[in-house]
């Protein structure tokens, strides 16, 4: 009897190991995918989501979003503001979007990834987010001091076969919005 409970012990003492390391594999699986400023889904989760939706056959709108003169509130509000605008715009972005998937891929660029969605209501979705990002009113946080209007570019493509493809269409065309003026979205209809 005292064996039994000794067994039972340590058999209680193991579940609460495999507990504790299920938790740690899951943690360590939301690091990898996530972006910690933002919280956002990272590149490599981007990546991976468009190919399984090629994969099963969905095709998809991407847009690729660029934040405007980004490096100037960096400039002139130091690195940790120009954090928590970049936190805000992840936000907005990703409520306007929702259930859409928005993802952070780097530095200040954000990629939508749109299921089912065709181009021209890509195109409408984003615009509503490039309003409700141009419309929130941005202080430093400490001061009051107004930051000013920010704004995103963006390029959308539509990705039937190689999400790489998209992705550069896309990355093109956010080119062209920069080059044209900036605070606007780009996206052109297959011929
Ligand atoms: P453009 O309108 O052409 O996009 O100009 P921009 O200033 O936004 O573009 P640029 O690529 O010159 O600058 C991007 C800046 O973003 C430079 C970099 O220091 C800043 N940045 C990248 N990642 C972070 C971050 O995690 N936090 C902060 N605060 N800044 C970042
Ligand atoms: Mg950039
Ligand atoms: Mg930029």
């Amino acid at each position: 009897i005292e064996r039994t409970a000794d067994m039972e012990r340590r058999l209680a003492e193991t579940r609460r190991e495999t507990e504790k390391l299920r938790q740690d594999l899951d943690a360590a699986r939301d690091d990898a995918t996530r972006d910690a400023l933002t919280n956002l889904p990272n590149r490599r989760a981007i990546d991976r989501k468009m190919q399984s939706f090629v994969d099963e056959g969905t095709p998809l709108a991407v847009a690729f979003c660029d934040i405007d003169h980004f490096k100037s509130i960096n400039d002139r509000f130091g690195h940790a503001v120009g954090d928590r605008v970049l936190k805000a715009v992840a936000e907005t972005l990703a409520q306007t979007v929702d259930p859409h998937i928005v993802g952070r891929f780097g530095g200040e660029e954000f990629v939508v990834v749109l299921p089912d969605v065709d181009g021209d209501t890509a195109f409408a979705l984003i615009e509503k987010a490039r309003a409700a990002v141009g419309a929130r009113v941005m202080k430093v946080r400490d001061t009051d001091e107004q930051i000013g209007q920010v704004t995103f570019s963006a390029g959308i493509a539509i990705c039937n076969a190689h999400p790489e493809d998209a992705l550069r269409e896309a990355d093109n065309l956010l080119y062209e919005a920069k080059n044209s003026g900036r605070n606007r979205t780009i996206y052109k209809r297959a011929a």
